[in-house]
């Protein structure tokens, strides 16, 4: 299945100059400017961060600050649409060597869903990337714009050829979900090498390394149980490959540069047909009947995508990514960037409403959390500023993937309060700032 289109062109794209970690774009455009799809509306001013490119045909009708879904206001060039489907001209590339590809990243505006801009996860400075992986345990294969799944692998697989030699890695590997039975069949007996490949379930103490061994290849796939949560770039760094990455630090600290499933085809496109990072795939669920995924413009409102889709009841609430770990919307003008995954449209009934009791020490944040940490007493501890002790606690393994905050009854707001405890750490205490959210009753669960 290939991920649907809106039918409409949107009359306006809003389209941030900054959409990944690092420093804002300058414009390249100007108020009346004309602009094709594909050109370049946004240079990098430093190695920090990636280009920008418009998605439409139109009108530059003003470069001014606008909404983002991280919920601040950014500068946009926000461009009134043409019908008009002329691209830029695509030009693949022949020269891939090294150097080229770095460049061509950067210049293509490729990122990965959580900012970093995806050159400097292959090539961070002053360290060594010995092992690429391509994360796709969070997308199945129709979560991107194949036709077959046999055809997605075979892309996957010269995406991480390419991604290797980009960051001059001797070893590679795609991790698929144990349960995307699809993914697995489509990977089974893919030549590598000149030999057919099986794909390996990480169970046990089998990382990585005994496969590359037992394989006898450089170029593995690997199966392995989909982890949620905002930050399990470490948690699924050391799981994978069993490299443990230590506090404050990420993967490229260990030698592991891990892209998504995103980045790798939009690498794939770049240096295949010369088309620069202007799309992304999304899904949209909730009060809604829409498609499962949709191949979105980056600039899109969420107005747009919103009206696309038959309405099932009245909207009280947009989540960008998730309603977990997602930002929620204060305006529905915002637009789709290259971090967007997911826009989930809640029901007044569905709204969450701040009704939180005691802790019942029903333990089933304990029960729940995947890295076996202690949410309930972490709440506590974070909620009094008792930050060495959540330290000891090992507070910095938490990937943020929410579970405890939805299992506890009391609704007490656990992943808040953990996320204020790791801010503090991160920020050695000094500038701890004032708690956004807690709700705890004292006196409960051990708040002596
Ligand atoms: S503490 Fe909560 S948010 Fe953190 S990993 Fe455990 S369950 Fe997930
Ligand atoms: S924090 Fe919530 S889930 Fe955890 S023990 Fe207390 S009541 Fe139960």
């Amino acid at each position: 299945m290939e991920s649907k289109r809106l039918k409409k062109i949107p009359q306006k794209v809003i389209i941030p100059l900054k959409q990944h970690l690092g420093t804002i774009c300058e414009p390249l455009v100007k108020k009346g400017d004309q602009v094709l799809i594909g050109q370049k509306i946004g240079r990098s001013v430093s190695y920090y961060s990636s280009d920008v490119h418009s998605s439409v045909c139109g009108e530059v009708l003003a470069i001014e600050n606008a909404p983002h879904p991280n919920g601040n206001k950014v500068l946009s060039v926000i461009i009134q649409t043409t019908e008009s489907m002329e691209t830029v001209d695509f030009v693949p590339t022949e020269n891939t060597s090294q150097e080229k590809l770095i460049s061509l990243m950067q210049e293509a505006g490729i990122v990965e869903h959580y900012g970093a801009p995806t050159h400097t996860v292959l090539m961070p400075e002053d360290k060594k990337i010995d092992i690429v992986l391509i994360n796709s345990t969070a997308s199945e294969w129709i979560g991107g714009k194949y036709k077959t799944p046999k055809e997605y692998a075979s892309q996957m697989m010269d995406a991480l050829k390419l991604l290797m030699k980009a960051a001059g890695a001797s070893k590679g590997a795609i991790i698929v979900r144990k349960d995307d039975k699809e993914s697995i069949e489509a990977f089974e007996d893919v030549e590598v090498n000149g030999k057919a490949l099986k794909v390996a379930p990480l169970v046990g103490k089998r990382r990585l390394g005994y496969y590359f061994r037992d394989q006898d290849s450089n170029i593995i796939v690997a199966s392995q149980k989909r982890i949620y949560g905002k930050k399990i770039l470490n948690f699924f760094t050391y799981n994978v490959t069993g490299r443990k990455v230590g506090i404050g630090c990420d993967p490229t600290d260990v030698g592991v540069a891990v892209c998504s499933i995103k980045s790798a085809k939009a690498l794939y496109d770049a240096v295949y047909e010369g088309r620069p990072y202007y799309e992304t795939v999304i899904t949209v669920e909730g009060t809604v009947d829409c498609p499962e995924y949709m191949l979105i413009r980056i600039g899109t409102p969420f107005k747009d995508i919103i009206e696309s889709c038959n309405s099932e009841g009245e909207v009280a609430k947009i989540v960008a990514n998730g309603v977990i770990t997602g930002v929620a919307q204060y305006t529905d003008e915002v637009p789709v960037t290259k971090g967007t995954t997911r826009i989930t449209l809640l029901t007044k009934e569905e709204v969450l409403r701040d009704e939180s009791l005691a802790c019942i020490h029903c333990a089933r944040c304990v029960d729940i959390c995947p890295v076996s940490l202690v949410p309930s007493r972490l709440t506590v501890l974070a909620d009094q500023g008792r930050f060495d002790e959540c330290r000891q606690m090992h507070i910095e393994n938490c990937i943020e993937c929410g579970r405890c905050a939805v299992v506890c009854p009391s609704k007490i707001h656990v992943l808040q309060l953990i996320r204020y405890a790791k801010n503090a750490i991160e920020g050695a205490y000094a500038d701890a700032a004032p708690k956004e959210s807690s709700n705890l009753k004292l006196g409960c669960c051990g708040g002596e």
